[in-house]
C-alpha cells in the first residue's frame, strides 16, 4: 500500500467497515484504512481470515476489531451496524465487499441455487449493508459508502450469467442510492475492479500458469492487478479529495475495459 501524502492518517479516529475484509481486496483495504489511521470493523462470514487480518493490522501499529457477519442475512446485517455503532458511536465509511464468484455455467446449464446464492451475496447484501449504514449516517449527518463491483458490472462474461447480473445490478443501486442522498452528505460510489490476484481468482484460475497468463493478457498492461491498487481506489472515494464525486464508478483495471 502507497503511503500517499495527499491523505496520510488522513482517517485518523475515524470508523471504516470493511465486509468481506478476511481475504482479497477486502483485507487489502482494511490494511490500508488503518494505516491512514482509521478505526476498523473487520467483518467477514470466515471468522479466521477475519481475524487473522485483525492480527495484520494489530502488528502493523493500527486499530481494529473483528464482527463476524454473513452479508446475505439481513438479521446479522442489522446486528454487524449496530455492534460497529454501540461500540465506536459512529460510520464514517463503508466498503461493501463481500462477494463470491458462484458456479461458472451457461445459462441452461447453471442451477437456480447459484443463481439465487449469488444475488443474495453480490447484491441484496449490499442493499441490507447500505439500508442499516445509511440509517446512521443520516442520523451523524454525514458518511461514505463503497460498493464492489466489477468490470462485469460493465462487461459480459462467458459463464458468469448471475455473477454479472448481480455487478450490473450494483452499480444501478449505486447510482439510485446517491441521488437519494446526495443532499445528506453521504457520498455512495462503486468499484469496478479488473482480474485481482486474490484467492477468488485462484479458485477460478486454479493457479494454472497458462490460464493466469490469459487472465493477464486481457488487460493491455498485461498482468492482473493486486488488492492494493484496489484498496487505494476505495480510499480516495472516501477521501474529502473526491467530496464532488458521487454516483459513479471507478474502474480500476489495467485497462480491460478501455478495448
Ligand atoms: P476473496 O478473496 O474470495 O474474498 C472475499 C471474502 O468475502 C472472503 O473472505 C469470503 O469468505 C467473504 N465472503 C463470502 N461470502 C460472504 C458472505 N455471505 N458474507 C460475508 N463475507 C463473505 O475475493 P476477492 O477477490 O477479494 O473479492 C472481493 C470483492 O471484489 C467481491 O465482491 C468480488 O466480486 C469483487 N471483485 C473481485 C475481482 C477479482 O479479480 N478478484 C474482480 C472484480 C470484482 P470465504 O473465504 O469464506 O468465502
Amino acid at each position: 500500500m502507497t503511503n500517499h501524502p495527499t491523505f496520510q492518517r488522513s482517517f485518523q479516529n475515524q470508523i471504516a467497515l470493511v465486509t468481506g475484509a478476511g481475504s482479497g481486496i477486502g483485507r487489502a483495504t482494511a490494511i490500508a484504512f488503518a494505516r491512514h489511521g482509521a478505526n476498523v470493523v473487520v467483518s467477514d462470514v470466515n471468522e479466521r481470515g477475519g481475524h487473522e487480518t485483525v492480527e495484520m493490522i494489530r502488528r502493523d501499529g493500527g486499530e481494529a476489531r473483528f464482527i463476524g457477519c454473513d452479508v446475505s442475512r439481513s438479521d446479522q446485517v442489522k446486528n454487524l451496524i449496530a455492534n460497529t455503532v454501540s461500540t465506536y458511536g459512529r460510520l464514517d465509511h463503508a466498503f461493501n465487499n463481500a462477494g463470491i464468484e458462484g458456479t461458472p455455467a451457461p445459462l441452461h446449464e447453471s442451477t437456480d441455487e447459484n443463481w439465487k446464492r449469488t444475488i443474495a451475496v453480490n447484491l441484496s447484501a449490499v442493499y441490507s449493508c447500505m439500508k442499516e449504514e445509511i440509517l446512521v449516517m443520516l442520523r451523524q449527518g454525514s458518511g461514505n459508502i463503497v460498493n464492489c463491483s466489477s468490470i462485469a458490472g460493465i462487461r459480459g462474461f462467458p459463464g458468469m450469467g448471475a455473477y454479472t447480473a448481480s455487478k450490473h445490478a450494483v452499480l444501478g443501486l449505486t447510482k439510485s442510492a446517491a441521488i437519494d442522498y446526495a443532499s445528506s452528505k453521504i457520498r455512495i460510489n462503486a468499484i469496478c475492479p479488473g482480474v485481482i490476484h486474490t484467492p477468488m481468482v485462484d479458485r477460478v484460475t486454479h493457479q494454472d500458469p497458462k490460464v493466469e497468463a490469459d487472465y493477464a493478457a486481457g488487460a493491455p498492461m498485461n498482468r492482473m492487478g493486486n488488492p492494493e491498487e484496489i484498496a487505494d481506489a476505495v480510499l480516495w472515494l472516501c477521501n474529502p479529495g473526491a467530496a464532488f464525486v458521487t454516483g459513479t464508478e471507478i474502474v480500476v483495471d489495467g485497462g480491460w475495459c478501455a478495448k
